[in-house]
């Protein structure tokens, strides 16, 4: 049965792409690539394709294997195979000929998968024979994500006529495979699946006002000019990274918990795709001062270690993300003693936010205008234009869309109800010649050290909630000395003169669940008029500012969210599929604050 529609022709009506901004086509079952692969080669011959290709695919998890180079298709088989992803769960998204092809890979059961993907189809491949009895509820999920007449060719099965025709699918031809059209005759679904912002579809208007040149402003600059967008990004500081981007180092590496957390999960989604972006920049020439020998986190209990050794085979997490490591391999790694036993990350590292703030500048080339040195205070929306002021009422810039990517000032730019964010000052400290000398790997536990060169280790972090304080205090150092001799001892007893000490002062943002704001922006006043309809709403319910998106809060977690954050952003206003499941991209929802309000009452 499943290998009737896999040795299906290309069922796709390429007249259908033709001249499309995006295409989107969804496969239930990736089939080692072969699907993927004939499509992709299909739209290069095509001189009528698509812009963008979209080719969305559900993988069980122990299918992850890297696929096979194929004889009749060797180029684009091996593009395929070196770009593998690590076999671990959640949304995976690869990118090929300079991103007009987009393979976005759900690793996972693949029921619960279409539960989760957030998109708008044009093609369906289904293989039924996978689902039987549950056709009815795969039906469905297609139906949610389904674009107008959208088309979906499918193993017949039993089941199939009658799971297709309740969801709104209408069927053409049957005979190995069904042929069906979404085309429902009544209402099948509370909401329609995500469309383009309307000036996204248009090149003239396809310009964004971006406001912060940190990790977040940066990232998105680039994802946006990656797609032809003209960005106008205003920072008040004279060059981009200077305020919480602006540290010689930080630290990456996903959370690994005792549960698959909504956390872990996010944080490996950002993980992965900063891997990802910051690979193809330094393939592009950019030195990002990426350290290349993994990253080992130090457990804070014994305890804690074997729960989360534990937590590593019970997820069958690969060795090239994480293993837990004794105390013994643990201080081999390091190249000196430690504490206790951890876990070990391959992949994790320090790399300089600055660097790749300035790459990411520079691969937007002559898409981007910079402003620096002009700092915005009163952002306006007419007539479909937004429009930034400086202080003294003067114009700055103007577009259809503007992100808040200004850290700790964004919720006032943007007068969010509730005002969700804290700053959070954090000082760092430069130690020349110490006992950390020769540390080998980028460590974290109760705080981090950061091998910066062979005679210098950085090391950190404060962490002081509403302490507005800028100045770098000696009691900084010391706290920061305490933290990290807690998990290399070398440094217990060392007392350098803290008044001589280098170091830093910057202000995180956080909110209170610790998660970021990334996506677009609740329309309060329009959400305050219909509170009592929208007391029991849930996020897609909600009226939305046209054109103005958030990215920020990214706590002390900047160099995991900003690449993540940029792509749904982008995927949002040129509705594509989003790259991670909607309940993920709910938990980051700038709107969860005010609609957790909405719920409880509070806003009449
Ligand atoms: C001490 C310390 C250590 C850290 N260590 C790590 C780490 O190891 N790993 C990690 O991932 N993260 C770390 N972080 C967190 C990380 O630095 C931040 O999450 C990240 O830099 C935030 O990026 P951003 O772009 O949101 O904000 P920022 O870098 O603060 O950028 C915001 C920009 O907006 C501009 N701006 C603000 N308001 C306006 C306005 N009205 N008009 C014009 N411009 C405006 C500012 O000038 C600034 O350039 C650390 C943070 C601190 C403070």
């Amino acid at each position: 049965m499943i290998d009737s529609v896999r040795n299906a022709p290309l069922l796709l009506d390429r007249s259908r792409w033709a001249g499309r901004r995006n295409f989107t086509v969804l496969h239930t079952q990736f089939d080692a690539g072969r699907r993927f692969i004939d499509t992709w080669s299909a739209w290069r011959d095509d001189p009528q394709r698509c812009e963008r290709l979209h080719f969305v695919a559900v993988a069980a998890l122990d299918s992850m294997t890297t696929p096979p180079v194929m004889a009749d298709q060797p180029a684009l088989s091996k593009l395929l195979a070196d770009a593998w992803p690590m076999p671990v769960a959640g949304v995976h998204r690869l990118e090929f000929d300079d991103g007009h092809v987009v393979l976005t890979l759900a690793a996972g059961d693949a029921q619960s998968m279409l539960q989760k993907l957030w998109m708008r189809a044009d093609s369906f491949y289904l293989h039924s024979a996978a689902f039987g009895e549950t056709l009815p509820f795969v039906a469905k999920a297609l139906a949610r994500i389904a674009g107008d007449n959208a088309t979906l060719c499918a193993d017949a099965h039993p089941e199939l006529p009658k799971a297709l025709n309740d969801a709104g699918f209408k069927i053409d031809e049957s005979s190995h495979y069904v042929n069906a059209r979404f085309a429902p005759r009544w209402r099948v679904r509370r909401h329609k699946p995500p469309t383009a912002f309307p000036p996204a579809e248009n090149k003239a208007t396809r310009h964004a006002m971006v406001i912060g040149a940190g990790l977040g402003g940066c990232a998105i600059t680039e994802r946006l000019a990656s797609r032809g967008w003209r960005v106008t990004l205003i920072d008040r500081h004279a060059s981009p990274a200077r305020d919480a981007s602006g540290n010689p180092a930080g630290v990456f590496h996903p959370i690994v918990w005792r549960d698959d957390s909504i956390a872990a999960r996010l944080t490996r989604a950002g993980f992965l795709y900063a891997l990802h972006r910051w690979s193809v920049l330094e393939q592009n020439g950019h030195d990002l001062r990426r350290s290349r020998d993994g990253l080992l986190q130090i457990a804070d209990s014994a305890e804690d270690a074997l729960a989360i050794a534990s937590a590593i085979t019970r997820f069958g997490l690969p060795r090239a993300y994480i293993n837990a490591v004794d105390e013994h391999e643990a201080s081999r790694l390091a190249g000196q003693p430690v504490s206790r036993a951890g876990w070990f990350f391959p992949q994790g590292g320090s790399i300089s936010p600055g660097a790749v703030c300035v790459a990411q500048c520079a691969v937007a080339g002559d898409r981007l205008t910079s402003h620096f040195g002009l700092q915005i205070d009163r952002i306006e929306h007419k007539n479909g234009v937004w429009t930034a002021f400086d202080a003294t009422g003067r114009f700055i810039a103007e577009a259809p869309v503007v992100i808040l990517a200004n850290a700790g000032d964004a919720q006032r730019l943007a007068g969010l109800y509730g005002q969700p964010t804290r700053g959070v000052r954090g000082q760092l400290t430069v130690l020349d010649a110490s006992p950390l000398d020769g540390l080998r790997v980028p460590m974290v536990g109760d705080g981090y050290a950061v091998p910066l060169d062979q005679h210098k280790t950085l090391t950190g972090a404060t962490y002081d909630i509403d302490d507005t304080n800028p100045r770098i205090e000696p009691s900084g150092h010391i706290e920061n000395l305490k933290r990290v001799g807690r998990m290399l001892p070398a440094l217990n007893g060392f007392a350098p003169g803290t008044a001589t000490l280098e170091g830093r002062v910057a202000f995180r943002s956080v909110t209170s669940d610790r998660m970021p704001m990334i996506g677009s922006l609740v329309d309060e006043p329009a959400a305050r008029a219909d509170a009592a309809r929208l007391s029991g709403a849930w996020p897609l319910d909600l009226p939305r500012m046209p054109g103005l998106y958030g990215a920020f809060a990214f706590g002390s977690r900047g160099l995991i969210w900003a690449a993540l954050a940029a792509e749904l952003i982008a995927a949002q206003l040129e509705g594509e599929p989003w790259p991670i499941e909607r309940e993920l991209a709910e938990a980051i929802d700038p709107a969860r604050f005010f609609l957790r309000a909405l719920r409880q009452g509070e806003i009449v």
